[in-house]
């Protein structure tokens, strides 16, 4: 019998994610099938009651359906729970869904072959200086897990003040090193300029990209930008920043890194990440 994955959202058409699992279970022969799937914001519970009359096993989760996953899942990881938000359910068989969240260790993974590529180990490099997080949304949560749980120094901005608290309490709870004594701060959006002056490395986590638009950036005498968007937002938002000496880095890799989580997840297989990135570049290239 085929076996049912997908990945639920709105809007879902521009989604890479059936390209990438499709291509790993051709890659491994598995007989199963994957579909996007676009649900309505408030449409969770009755699309997973579909699917699971359908005998759908796993889901990948995105926008704008990431919290109602977690509430609705009957049990979740510990950092799908620090984050409050899941991309990733599936069914242990027992009738409940189960929840992860591998934005987290999809963004680790291809942080460290970002700074991989320039030779730098990012522990020591930014020992003594701040990352710096721009965003406060749900991607930039699991950042903010991801940085918490390395105790890295990191300062938070975003447009919407209140919303940096809950990155800094995500990043506190992430390791118990961080209760008293902890390398975290906010910056008010205004303060953005003289944070770019001073920081180790900067992670995009805003959507300022998806409508063309990036920051001023001062000089970056070639230090990294990581942004997690890809292809045109990624291309909007790091462009300026290119030209004024940033070394910049795109989300694909992340959303590679995050699907072959979900991948091992379902199918206890570590899928070809390499192979999902060329075929994912070159129809992202190919789009234009
Ligand atoms: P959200 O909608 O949850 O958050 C958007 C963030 O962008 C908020 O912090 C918001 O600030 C900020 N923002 C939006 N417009 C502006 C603006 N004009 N000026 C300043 N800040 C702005 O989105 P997500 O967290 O889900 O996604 C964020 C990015 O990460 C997207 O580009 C998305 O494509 C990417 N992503 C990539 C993944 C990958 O695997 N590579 C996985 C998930 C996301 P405010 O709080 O003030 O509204």
């Amino acid at each position: 019998m085929t076996m049912l994955y997908g990945v639920i959202g709105d809007p879902i058409a521009h989604s890479l994610s059936p390209l990438i699992h499709k291509g790993w279970m051709r890659e491994h022969g598995l007989e199963a099938e994957y579909l996007a799937m676009q649900v309505p914001e408030g449409d969770l519970p009755q699309a997973l009651q579909t699917l699971e009359s359908r005998a759908f096993t796993g889901l990948n989760i995105t926008l704008p359906h990431k919290k109602a996953a977690l509430a609705i899942a009957g049990g979740a990881t510990r950092r799908a729970g620090l984050i409050g938000a899941a991309n990733t359910l599936w069914r242990p068989g027992d009738g409940t869904w189960q929840a992860d969240n591998t934005d987290a260790p999809g963004f680790d993974y291809a942080l460290k072959e970002a700074f991989g590529e320039r030779q730098t180990d990012p522990s020591t490099e930014t020992s003594n200086v701040d990352a710096l997080v721009l965003g406060a949304g749900g991607a930039a949560l699991a950042v903010a897990h991801v940085f918490g749980a390395e105790v890295r120094p990191t300062v938070f901005c975003n447009r919407t003040a209140s919303k940096a608290d809950a990155m800094v309490g995500v990043y506190k709870a992430s390791h118990p090193a961080n209760k008293n004594n902890t390398p975290v701060r906010i910056a008010p959006f205004e303060a953005l300029k003289n944070e770019l002056r001073v920081c180790a490395f900067v992670i995009n986590a805003t959507s300022l990209g998806h409508s063309g638009k990036s920051i001023d950036w001062p000089p970056g005498e070639g230090r990294l930008v990581y942004d997690l968007s890809y292809g045109r937002a990624a291309e909007a938002f790091l462009a300026p920043a290119r030209a004024a000496g940033w070394t910049t880095v795109d989300g694909l890799l992340m959303l590679v890194a995050q699907a072959a989580c979900s991948f091992e997840i379902w199918f206890n297989i570590k899928p070809n990440i390499a192979s999902a990135l060329a075929r994912a570049r070159r129809t992202l290239d190919n789009a234009g």
